[in-house]
Order: structure tokens, then sequence, then C-alpha cells
């Protein structure tokens, strides 16, 4: 299947489980997760007409996005990834959205950057829902002190994202991120991915990130 038609599929799938759960289709975005694929399904999908694309490393968002970005200037791309320290300076260049805030240094030099910039990206605090020990994110009993530090630093954050337990099921990680952000007045929730976006939609996802059922296997 082409990727225009997977990306017709998946929006019919967003339509319904939005009509199922009484919301809005238009208050779920798709993230189209680009990540160690080829460049011509990249292009498929933006002759489609898809714009908001989730990258995991700065370099392969720059060798994906850096010429194209000129070429479409509606582009909306995200660091769906961990982000290191050393490599704030990029990120605020190239990306949108940063979604992966989830420490001080990273919020103290995210912040230098934009200041020097002049550029002023959107951001999402990850929350490692499961806390698992390899994974990053901010522990959830942390969130708040990091939140507080985000804001004394001027780092307006808008959102929470995770990355649930790959053998769990998602829902309760879901429902524990839809409660985080209610809690702290968060409006943006990202969270769900190829195998669980319905169930993220019927939680309050308002971004989710889909990549292989858009595109097929990654390289
Ligand atoms: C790779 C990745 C995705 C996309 O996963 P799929 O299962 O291919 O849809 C979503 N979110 C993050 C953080 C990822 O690293």
């Amino acid at each position: 299947m082409a990727v225009a038609d997977h990306i017709k599929d998946i929006k019919d799938k967003i339509v319904a489980a939005c009509r199922k759960g009484g919301r809005d289709a238009f208050s779920v975005q798709l993230v189209a997760v680009s990540k160690f694929q080829p460049d011509e399904k990249i292009q498929e999908a933006l002759d489609a007409g898809l714009r908001v694309f989730g990258e995991n490393r700065v370099q392969e968002a720059c060798e994906h996005w850096g010429v194209r970005r000129s070429v479409y200037p509606d582009l909306e791309l995200h660091v769906i990834g961990p982000l290191q320290t050393n490599k704030a300076k990029e990120a605020v260049a190239l990306f949108d959205v940063i979604e992966t805030v989830d420490r001080p240094a990273l919020i103290d030099e995210l912040k230098k950057e934009c200041r020097k910039q002049q550029k002023f990206p959107r951001f999402f605090v990850q929350v490692n829902v499961g806390e698992e020990p390899q994974k990053g994110g901010v522990m959830p009993a942390d969130l708040p002190v990091l939140l507080d530090y985000a804001a004394q630093s001027g780092l307006r954050i808008e959102g929470l994202m995770c990355i649930p337990p790959a053998d769990d099921p998602p829902a309760l990680y879901f429902a524990l991120l839809m409660k985080l952000a209610a809690r702290y007045n968060l409006p943006n929730l990202s969270m769900g991915m190829s195998g669980d976006f319905e169930k993220a939609i019927a939680l309050g996802a308002t971004h989710i990130r889909v990549g292989t059922a858009l595109f097929g296997d990654r390289k």
C-alpha cells in the first residue's frame, strides 16, 4: 500500500476514535514519525499533504529536513527522542516543537539557545510513566518540581509526552499522563503510536506519533 493510502486509513481511524469519544477530529494532530524512513517515502507523505513530522535524532532530522524546510515553509518538526544538552543548539535551530524536555540542565541549555537565536519552539515535558531506568523522561513524582523550574526559567511548557513500557497494556499509562496534564493545567498530550493511537485518543491524546503504520517498517 502506498503512503497516501496509509494516511487515509489512519485519518479514518482518527475520525472514528474521536467520534466514539465525543471529540472533535481536529483536536488530534497526527505527527508522522519519519526516523529511519527512506527519502522517497517522506516525499510521498509530503505530496499527500502531511506537514507535521517527528524525528528521534537531531543529526538524522537535519538530513531529512534541512533542505526541505525552505521548500515547505509550513512544516512543523517535532523532536521525540532523547535530547543531549550539547544538541540543544541544533534542536532549537531546526525544530518547532521539542517534546522531550526532562531535566533542569536541558531547560537551562534550551533557554540559552532560544535567547541567543531569538527562536522560540514549543515545549512538552516527557514523563517516564513506567519509571523505567533505561528510558528518558522525568519521574512522575518529580514532575511538579521540573514544571516549576521551567516556569521560573521562562520556558513555557504546553503539554506532556510519554512512551509507555513496551510489554504492558498502555491504557493505564495513558490515563496517568492525562491525569497529570489535568492536574498541572497543560492542554496537550502526546501519546499513542502505530499500535495504540486509538486507545490514546480515547484517553485524551492531542498528538499521536505514528511511524510504521504510515511508512512501513523502518530500515
Ligand atoms: C519511533 C517512535 C514512534 C513511532 O513508533 P511506531 O510504532 O513506528 O508508530 C513514536 N514515538 C516515539 C518516541 C518513537 O521513538
